[in-house]
């Protein structure tokens, strides 16, 4: 594996590397999730490249980017022993030049939901994802389904920048006892650690309720918020049920829809969906 960092050697190594390329970006400190993304591009593309870039752009000015979690020398032998060709780590420096001013800002689908609840988190989701998609030129990209708004969003800057690219989209990647993986998993305590467990209890409930006939939208949204209002630990910031392609949120009854929501437990917040119904 070769580490690089700065964008002339990436692009003089990307020259070398045989179609198709797969890229896969993560924010490091990797888990399960970030590793089946590495897997699935291994297994698909001829070459693979995988990046760590904690992006300040994308969080907010109370949130966690000073003490994001990082431990970068396992993540290099994850990358290396999960057969990443290139592990690409840019520099700040590099991407967020001090007289940097041009930013990429997909309109609709960023406002409800994270986006709603993290102004100017996905205005730097999508210009960082751009750069890297303009550095390392990839025929495809890999996406988890955990954020369910960040795959819809970087779908659509794809589709209307005219990225040659496929974007692709995992399965999440759960524990044991069904709490999606996350890097911000390791702020949780035992007793929150517990708590957060009524993410995916409150989207199993509202599928289960689904698949015995409770179709109406705002029914489902009302079995999730009464799910979480059981655990005391957790206070939810929003429940949907909403077009998986718009994000619009759904009235009356549904025949397939993106359930999701947000909860904060202690000062961690953690988001978690499901797709049902008709594929
Ligand atoms: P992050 O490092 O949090 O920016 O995540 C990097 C990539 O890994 C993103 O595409 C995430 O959606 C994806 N990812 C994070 N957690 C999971 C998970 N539990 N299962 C599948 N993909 C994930």
């Amino acid at each position: 594996m070769n580490t690089l960092y700065l964008i002339d050697d990436l692009q003089a190594a990307r020259k070398k590397l045989a179609f198709p390329v797969g890229l896969v970006p993560t924010m490091g400190y990797l888990h399960e999730g970030h590793i089946s993304l590495v897997r699935r591009a291994r297994r698909e593309c001829a070459s693979v490249i995988a990046t760590i870039f904690v992006n300040p752009t994308q969080f907010g000015p109370q949130e966690d980017f000073a003490a994001y979690p990082r431990d970068l020398p396992r993540d290099l032998a994850l990358f290396e022993q999960n057969g990443v060709d290139i592990a690409w780590l840019p520099e700040q420096n590099e991407m967020y030049p001090p007289d940097f001013q041009t930013w990429v800002n997909v309109e609709d689908v960023t406002q409800p939901l994270e986006g709603k609840m993290r102004p100017g988190h996905f205005r730097g989701v999508t210009t960082i994802v751009a750069k890297l998609f303009n550095a390392a030129q990839p025929d495809r990209a890999y996406f988890g389904q955990k954020d369910a708004q960040q795959a819809v969003v970087i779908r659509k800057m794809a589709e209307d920048l005219n990225f040659p690219i496929e974007i692709i989209i995992c399965p999440t990647v759960r524990e044991s006892d069904g709490l999606a993986m996350s890097s911000r998993n390791v702020y949780l305590d035992p007793a929150q650690r517990q708590a957060a467990l009524v993410l995916y209890k409150s989207l199993k409930a509202a599928h289960e309720a689904f698949i015995n006939g409770i179709n109406d939208a705002e029914q489902l949204r009302l079995v999730m918020s009464d799910t979480i209002s059981q655990e005391p630990l957790a206070k939810p910031q929003y429940v949907s049920c909403a077009n998986p392609e718009t994000l619009e949120e759904l009235s009356g009854p549904v025949s397939r829809a993106l359930i999701s929501l947000a909860v904060v437990i202690g000062k961690t917040r953690l988001i978690d969906n499901l797709l049902i119904g008709e594929v």
